[in-house]
């Protein structure tokens, strides 16, 4: 048995079937100077078919899977004619004289030494966006055919370094019943899509590359995060009940989309997405969320090779508020610093990036951007059929919850004296910070609601770094210190009449969500995969269980003991949402 981590819940039982890297031996051979043009030649033409192959994938995906699955294939046409992409090639083809696939290679490893350098997850697995458009370009060069053609039939289990975005999405007419990769993170697109497509995967997978061949017998167990490689008759047996039970479930969970999110015992709970992009907020519709309780912005910035303009943001918005579910959007103002840094920003290495200049502090320095986002959210609320929110993230004190009230009150002004419309936007703070938490009741003066973003708060409440894993271990939403500040939180927040979300990873995770409904919590905004899960749990608890519950888990003194106790009791609430439970 090898232990990964679990990216995507669920179990599966098939045949390995390896993906080799393909750039094992580049090329060395220098071009003569004659020869320069025609490989720049043979370079457009590769080009051009990678283009049609890209369109062709994406009007396949989009309609045989999704429009927000085919997206991606959007993005790789960009990377494909992006200036300094193809510029680098070219020095490398005329300059250097290198052949075409030489320069791919060197190209490769420029990119990955540079994003290697950078601390943001997002940003880094990215790379895996470039490499995609790489080997598909290299696959044209050489007439490699589609690595994916020898595929076996049957249910397979794809096992790869790492998995590229192509790949999970045109593997849609295959049965592919997992997933294990070597290298990759719970958020990079690979993660994301097996995720959305409900396929068992488990990453961060060492070596098993070298120890699996194709055809051999494995187990993918996406909740605890575990490979079994050729495992005995019994072990088979086991999962092949547990992979059926899988099955069944997935089919019943899909079907509860249009029922109503409400507790066992007739309370309505508010189910909200997680969103980056449109593509997202397409997915939120699909999966029943009834609106958008945190759109991450920071994500048009990170795409766009500079500050994207006061009428490019505004159509952004106006389009994520034209495909959200009910148009109910809560859009976060920017966030970055920390892990998320821009090139154009002139971000400066600090010695602790979480405690330093970010998020709100960094857009206080840059209005330049900063009122141009609150101006661009305010024109695009005033044309929309549902309720923006406006919402801003890692506030500490008062006086910055009065700053942006007082920006938001100017832009408006600024606004109507231009002949513009601003729509009306509620005004939220993003609960983050201890200091936040602990003065709750005197920032609610300035707040219209509060969402709650565990992720950040529980890493600051156990003061490590959730990306550090040396120290993230302790970063666990259900230790007793966390779970006393947020029912404090959401406690005041309910008693002083101020709507309360919680929008960190923990509200899309069965044990934490039967605590937080407990503890008075309903209103959950998490990933849309999430979504039919939590419905589904929560139309089985009753507000009494779940208080009990919490009395209960709140008498615990260490993590793992309430870890233990909530496990237990999601098996009894939901007996069959076991497979979906992990800790
Ligand atoms: C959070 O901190 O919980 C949150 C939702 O924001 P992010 O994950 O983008 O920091
Ligand atoms: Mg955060």
């Amino acid at each position: 048995m090898r232990k990964g981590i679990g990216v995507s819940p669920g179990v599966a039982v098939g045949s390995a079937y390896c993906i080799h890297e393909i750039f094992l031996n580049p090329e060395t051979r220098e071009l003569e100077p004659s020869e320069v043009l025609a490989e720049l030649g043979r370079y457009e033409l590769a080009r051009d078919q990678t283009a049609a192959d890209l369109r062709a994938l994406k009007a396949k995906v989009s309609s045989q899977v999704g429009e927000a699955e085919a997206s991606i294939f959007g993005v790789h046409e960009s990377i494909l004619y992006d200036p300094a992409f193809e510029s680098k090639l070219r020095q490398w083809i005329v300059d250097r004289h290198q052949t075409a696939q030489s320069a791919l290679h060197h190209l490769l490893s420029d990119y990955t030494s540079l994003f290697a350098r950078t601390k943001d997850d997002y940003l880094r697995e990215r790379l895996s966006d470039v490499r995609d458009v790489v080997l598909r370009l290299s696959g044209h060069l050489s007439q490699v055919l589609d690595p994916n053609s020898s595929l076996p039939t049957g249910p397979i289990i794809l096992v790869a370094d790492e998995l590229l975005p192509s790949q999970v999405a045109t593997l849609g007419e295959r049965q592919i019943a997992g997933i294990v990769t070597q290298a990759g993170g719970s958020t990079s697109h690979a993660a994301i899509l097996a995720r959305s497509r409900g396929i068992p995967a488990v990453s961060g997978v060492r070596g098993i590359l070298k120890q699996v061949t194709n055809g051999d017998l494995i187990v993918v167990d996406g909740r605890e995060g575990h490979v079994v490689i050729l495992p005995d008759a019994e072990t088979e047996t086991a999962y092949r009940k547990l992979q059926r039970e899988f099955f069944d479930l997935k089919g019943a969970l899909a079907e509860n989309r249009d029922l109503p999110a409400v507790s066992a015992d007739g309370l309505p709970v508010e189910l909200l997405a997680n969103i980056n992009s449109v593509a997202d907020a397409k997915a939120a519709k699909a999966m029943g969320a009834s609106g958008v309780g945190l759109f991450r912005t920071e994500y048009l910035f990170l795409t766009h090779p500079n500050v994207p303009d006061e009428e490019e943001q505004l159509a952004a918005y106006r389009e994520v508020i034209a495909e959200s579910p009910n148009h109910r959007v809560t859009i976060r103002t920017l966030d970055l610093g920390g892990d998320k840094t821009i090139p154009y920003l002139g971000h400066n290495r600090e010695a602790n990036p979480f405690m330093g200049w970010r998020s709100i502090r960094l857009s206080f320095e840059h209005p330049e951007f900063f009122g141009t986002q609150i101006r661009a959210v305010l024109r695009a609320a005033a044309g929309s059929a549902g309720p923006v929110r406006l919402m801003f993230p890692m506030i500490t004190t008062l006086e910055e919850m009065r700053r942006v009230r007082s920006m938001v009150r100017r832009a408006q002004t600024r606004l109507h004296q231009e002949g513009l419309r601003a729509g009306k936007v509620a005004i939220g703070l993003m609960l983050e910070v201890p200091a936040a938490a602990i003065s709750i009741d005197n920032l609610l003066e300035e707040v219209d609601f509060v969402s709650i973003g565990s992720n950040d708060l529980v890493q600051y409440l156990m003061a490590a770094d959730r990306d550090n894993p040396r120290v993230n271990h302790l970063c666990q939403p259900l230790a007793p210190p966390v779970l006393r500040v947020l029912s404090r939180v959401i406690a005041t927040c309910n008693e002083m009449q101020k709507p309360v979300t919680l929008c960190g990873e923990m509200a899309g995770s069965p044990r934490p969500v039967v605590l937080l409904f407990g503890m008075g919590l309903r209103s959950f905004s998490m990933s849309p995969a999430f979504i039919p899960t939590i419905k589904d749990l929560l139309r089985q608890l009753t507000v009494a269980k779940a208080e009990e519950v919490l009395r209960r888990a709140m008498e615990f003194k260490t993590t793992q003991q309430v870890d233990r106790y909530m496990a237990q009791q999601i098996a009894e609430i939901a007996p069959k949402l076991k497979l979906l439970d992990t800790a």
